[in-house]
């Protein structure tokens, strides 16, 4: 049968133009992009064989195979995955921007089985169009689950059309044959496809092979000898124990994770054992993503089965004032095939997530305590977030409370000190910890409410982060000790003040309470040792700094 030429869907044209001319900075995803759909096929038919074994053809040797072949300047990727019918190759590859990939996450779904489709890396159908930035044309020969003479060969110059025709394939899979342009002739090189694949698919549970030529013996013996090698380490490190996992592992990995250009500031990674069993390595970021104070408040990690992906966020492993630290959790009890609803509902992931927890919190502290620097950094660009725990995880908020930093009265500018650490310098008599709430700890330190503390030698945290006017009175105390407002109610006004001075100050209080009408009460303190007069709010009140905030946003 002769091929049949047909045109492109959609204004392919401007559009090809456009992916291969100005999408991608750089030409060399394209081995990432292909691979990436190898791997997809993969998982696709994996997990399609959960429901019909016989999909698998017996062909389940996952691999992914990058065969250059110089005479022919053609590089060839080639997968044992789902493939394509001929219906499928005009639907997927004859339309950009139409994912295959999607479509079958979109089916699962519709079948009520989302959460137990694989994670998969397309989505957005423009991948596959890369191979136009190194290639002038592109055959793709392909078969889904069934004989060998059901295959198909698309192929296209990435003009406008593409060519199809029935074709045999052997096995089940698809082969992607890229016809090199003159000046990409580099992506021949073993070497260079190796490092390409060390660099984008290093972590892929899937084997990508090359059949390399080796020399081997001595002299007259020598000969070459081709071995099929595989080019990723396919490590999933999460499974290594601590001791066998290199520190630029653990930093690669975390790279490949969140795309920071730098390495995380803390490492969380351990092994649960006992009752159930399963392996976690988290990441703490040194800095703030890009956008994160823009995105959805959604925390989560990916969670792996066996190193099978099964959801790429998993909220259930994480709260959401953890959702800056970023990771894998992998656990051996959960079963594959589970509903995204039914998972929910596992009681393993409530285990996991208490454990998480409890092991974040404890290495913060460990930074805190070993790596100050370190966590001030941390500090500053997610301690706000932390605070969230405050209100929200009641049995975690002592741990989270001792991760708190503060400026206070007592402090130099720019320097910290904790609850605990106020708490320890309280002198004989405070019972409460007293805090003042502002915009600034430079502002604050003139304020007149801590004449009185400083002249009992007592200090005051000072707070500046907006979140600390909810945060710090959820709390409530710390340690027994109750957590105050040093600018409300009696730890601000009030005082013992001698009945004699009350009876001389009578007159000026009455007339300062007549010409103030907006002011509740006017007191007489000892509290005072400099300013003359201060501004209290009522102990169940609204606190001054929430007034000005509240003013700020026009009330
Ligand atoms: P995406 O991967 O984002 O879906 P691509 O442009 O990379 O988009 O690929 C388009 C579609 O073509 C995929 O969704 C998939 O259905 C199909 N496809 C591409 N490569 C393969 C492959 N090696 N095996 C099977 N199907 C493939
Ligand atoms: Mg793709």
């Amino acid at each position: 049968m002769a091929a049949e030429t047909l045109e492109f869907k959609a204004e392919l044209k401007q559009l090809l133009h456009l992916i291969t001319h100005s999408l991608y900075s750089d030409r060399e995803i394209f081995l990432r992009e292909l691979i990436s759909n190898a791997s997809d096929a993969i998982n696709k038919v994996r997990f399609d064989a959960l429901a019909n074994a016989d999909k698998l053809e017996g062909n389940t040797d996952w691999k992914i195979k990058l065969t250059p072949n110089a005479e022919a300047k053609t590089l060839t990727i080639s997968d044992n995955g789902i493939g394509m019918t001929r219906e499928e190759v005009i639907a997927n590859l004859g339309t950009v921007a139409q994912s295959g990939t999607k479509a079958f996450l979109e089916a699962a779904k519709q079948a009520g089985k989302s959460g137990e489709a694989p994670g998969l890396i397309g989505q957005f159908g423009v991948g596959f169009y890369s191979a136009f930035m190194v290639a002038d044309k592109v055959t793709v020969v392909t078969r889904g689950p069934g004989s060998p003479a059901d295959g198909t060969r698309w192929e296209s110059d990435g003009q406008g059309a593409y060519t199809l025709e029935a074709a045999e394939k052997p096995a089940r899979g698809t082969d992607v044959i890229l016809h090199l342009k003159d000046d990409a002739k580099d992506f021949l090189d073993q070497w260079r496809l190796r490092s390409l694949v060390r660099k984008f698919s290093d972590f892929l549970e899937h084997p990508v092979t090359m059949d390399v030529e080796k020399e081997v013996g001595e002299g007259e013996e020598k000969k070459k000898e081709v071995t099929e090698e595989t080019l990723n380490s396919r490590k999933a490190i999460w499974l290594r124990s601590k001791s066998e996992v290199k520190p630029e592992e653990y930093d690669e990995f975390y790279k490949s994770l969140t795309h920071d250009s730098d390495g995380p500031a803390d490492i969380i990674h351990y092994a649960a054992e006992g009752k159930t069993e399963f392996k976690v390595l988290c990441f703490v970021p040194a800095r703030k993503p890009w956008g994160f104070d823009y995105e959805e408040p959604v925390a989560g990690l990916k969670l792996y089965v066996q190193r099978v992906l099964i959801m790429d966020r998993c909220e259930q492993l994480l709260p959401t004032y953890l959702r800056f630290v970023k990771g894998v959790v992998d656990s051996a009890d959960l079963p594959l095939n589970v509903s995204r609803e039914l998972l929910q509902q596992n009681p393993l992931l409530d285990v996991i997530q208490k454990s998480v927890v409890k092991n974040v919190l404890e290495s913060l502290g460990g930074m805190k305590n070993i790596e100050f620097d370190k966590y001030l950094g941390f500090y500053k660009a997610f301690g706000t977030v932390l605070k969230e725990g405050l209100t929200r995880d009641w049995s975690n908020r002592e741990k989270i409370a001792d991760l708190l930093l503060f400026e206070s009265a007592n402090t130099e500018a720019g320097k910290f000190t904790t609850l605990a650490e106020y708490v320890g310098k309280m002198p004989e008599g405070q019972k409460d910890i007293a805090y003042l709430i502002g915009e600034s700890a430079e502002q604050l330190r003139h304020s007149p409410y801590l004449e009185a503390f400083r002249a009992k030698g007592q200090d005051v945290l000072l707070l500046t982060d907006p979140i600390d006017e909810f945060a710090i009175p959820q709390l409530g105390e710390y340690k027994g000790k109750k957590l105050v407002a040093a600018d409300r109610g009696e730890a601000a006004g009030g005082g013992d003040v001698p009945d004699g001075d009350k009876e001389r100050f009578k007159a000026l209080l009455g007339a300062l309470k007549e010409k103030l009408p907006d002011v509740a009460d006017v007191r007489l303190t000892n509290r005072l040792t400099e300013s003359a007069a201060c501004l209290v709010a009522d102990a169940n009140g609204v606190s001054a700094h929430m007034e000005r905030l509240m003013e700020r946003m026009g009330r």
